[in-house]
């Protein structure tokens, strides 16, 4: 089975489409959606319903619950708070419901996926580190454990001594972010598992990001949030 996993989309429409080309074109079998539909970019509508339509299975990310939950948004900074305020003017009832109903993770296969930590996916915590990764590794049972939230791809072995991904031992691995991400690199990031070969593959995708920030900046949300998109930080 060849797995896609796309994580931290954040209504970016021309992140998501290129990224849903290149799936198409890697002959995946299924997608998996890590969460944070929605928040920042100027689609939240549009990705909610690409996401709801395509992938077979979703988790709840901390932008998808600030939508209706308040006690999330005493974590976010002022743009991000702008665009949570601007997005929950954007969903239709059916939109917050899909939301609402998406779990905080997804245990299939002897794969683990959330959006945060194991130990406590509602804290929204986050994993930077090969460290944080291993102090995780308790917290669940699977072979795999498939992350997104911080928008910077890792694999992170789990057990002493393994450098490289392999089938046959413990990894978390953070698939990086379609709409955000953070690394340096602005190209929309997702993670591709082959189980029949036993490979990982890291994908970056180029995308019309000029498009994106266009957007952003047309629905009057902060300017920072086109910015940023550019230079993927
Ligand atoms: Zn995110």
């Amino acid at each position: 089975m060849r797995l896609a996993i796309i994580s931290d989309i954040h209504a970016n429409l021309e992140a998501l489409q290129q990224v849903l080309e290149d799936i198409r074109r890697q002959q995946a079998d299924r997608i998996v959606c890590l969460g944070d539909i929605v928040g920042y970019g100027a689609d939240p509508v549009a990705c909610i319903e690409l996401v709801r339509e395509q992938a077979s299975m979703c988790v709840l990310g901390n932008h998808d619950a600030a939508l209706f939950t308040d006690s999330q948004r005493a974590y976010f900074n002022p743009h991000a708070l702008e665009a949570v305020r601007w997005t929950a003017e954007q969903l239709g009832a059916d939109h917050r419901d899909y939301l609402r109903g998406l779990p905080y993770r997804i245990s299939s296969d002897h794969m683990l996926f959330l959006h945060a930590t194991p130990r406590a996916p509602e804290e929204w915590d986050y994993i930077f580190s090969g460290m944080e990764a291993r102090m995780q590794a308790r917290h669940f049972y699977e072979r795999l454990c498939f992350i997104g939230h911080s928008h910077i791809p890792g694999v992170y072995p789990l057990d002493a001594d393994v450098v490289e991904y392999d089938p046959e031992h413990r990894f978390m691995i953070n698939v990086g972010s379609v709409g955000q991400p953070r690394d340096g690199n602005w190209r929309s990031s997702y993670g591709l598992l082959d189980t029949v070969a036993g490979s990982y593959e890291n994908r970056r995708v180029e995308y019309d990001v000029e498009a994106a920030a266009a957007k952003i900046i047309a629905n009057k949300l902060p300017s920072r949030l086109a910015e940023r998109l550019k230079v993927g930080l």
